[in-house]
């Protein structure tokens, strides 16, 4: 059952139109990753469902009912923003409680889900200390337990994770997915991140210029980009986007695309091209060596141990299972 439905939403800011007519639902219980570029209009999205913004256009609706015009305090509706927003005077505890103390629940039910709250993530240790004795990840923990005490119908998280640095990053990610495993709970997520995303996202939406370019599991956004702006945002190093003639592949598309991992490193096979190496990127587990092959330049993934190194010649050959074409506005065609 969807819990949040956008249909049809537009906003604009004067003559820039931040959404551009986008819909999508976010099923009960499932997490959904809204990832793009800066400026694409992933915050407005969440700002709009908020209602910390009017909209020109379109229905917003929460289990069903329509919400649109619904004032933001009255929206079952949290907010985990990027830089913690928490009560700098205030105790953990007193942040945590806050919200529930504005709803004028009694202070024993209160305490109850106070305790149960810091028990989930694990900061019981804290109730007592105030945001400035916390560290980044703990801020961060703290400001979730705000948004989870309410139990809201859905969460909103704008960037959570963007102010903490790389490794305490991957931590929370895993705590978030398991949270959101044991809560069930319907999270709309947004990141410029697209690791992030796929780690993440039961399902992914990559947006660009107000609009929702695909929407589907990382699997398929990753394995089946519906256009080359996918194609390059979803991937680290990108998918390589060369002309077809680059591997003399008789096709109507204009680009073909392959992966660095779906290419293979040959030695004077049939069908291979060959280039001469530009730049070598390790890794740790790999490493990836870009060669220019005529006019383009191709990235593939070798190991760490590859002997192969700026200056050397280079032979290419990709995994014809794994060829993506895309015709002359970049968008997918599934035959060749
Ligand atoms: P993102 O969160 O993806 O970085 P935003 O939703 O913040 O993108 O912005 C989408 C577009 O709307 C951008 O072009 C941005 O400059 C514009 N925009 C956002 N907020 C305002 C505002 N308050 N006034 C004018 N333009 C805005």
């Amino acid at each position: 059952m969807p819990r949040l439905v956008l249909s049809e939403i537009s906003k604009r800011y004067d003559d820039v139109v931040a959404l551009d007519n986008v819909s999508f639902e976010v099923q009960d219980g499932e997490l959904l990753v809204l990832v793009g570029p800066s400026g694409c209009g992933k915050s407005t999205t969440l700002r709009l469902i908020a209602g910390l913004e009017s909209l020109q256009a379109g229905t917003i609706a929460i289990d069903g009912t329509d919400i649109t015009a619904t004032a933001p305090k009255h929206r079952d509706i949290a907010m985990v923003f990027q830089n913690y927003a928490l009560y700098p005077h205030m105790t953990v505890r007193q942040n945590l409680g806050f919200g529930l103390k504005m709803k004028k629940m009694s202070s024993d039910e209160i305490e109850l889900r106070v305790k149960e709250t810091a028990e989930a993530l694990d900061i019981e240790s804290l109730l007592d200390r105030k945001p400035g004795q916390l560290s980044g990840g703990q801020k961060q923990r703290v400001a979730v337990g705000r948004a989870m005490i309410r139990k809201p119908a859905v969460f909103l998280f704008d960037e959570p994770l963007s102010n903490l640095d790389a490794k305490l990053r991957v931590t929370l990610r895993n705590e978030l997915t398991r949270l959101h495993h044991r809560l069930a709970a319907t999270i709309l997520y947004v990141t410029h991140d697209q690791i992030e995303a796929l780690t993440l996202g039961d399902r992914i939406a990559v947006m660009k210029d107000g609009q929702i370019q695909q929407l589907g599991t990382p699997q398929q956004v990753y394995n089946e980009p519906a256009n080359t702006f996918v194609a390059s945002f979803i991937g680290n190093p990108p998918m390589n986007l060369v002309p077809p003639s680059i591997f003399q592949l008789e096709t109507d598309a204009s680009l073909v695309g392959i992966r660095p991992e779906h290419l293979i490193i040959s030695d004077q096979k049939p069908g291979s091209i060959t280039g001469t190496i530009s730049a070598r990127q390790n890794t740790g587990a790999d490493s990836f060596l870009t060669g220019e092959f005529k006019e383009c330049e191709i990235t593939v993934r070798a190991s760490a141990d590859s002997v192969l190194n700026v200056g050397d010649t280079i032979e290419l050959i990709p995994n014809p299972e794994n060829l993506h074409f895309f015709n002359q506005t970049g968008v997918r065609i599934s035959n060749v």
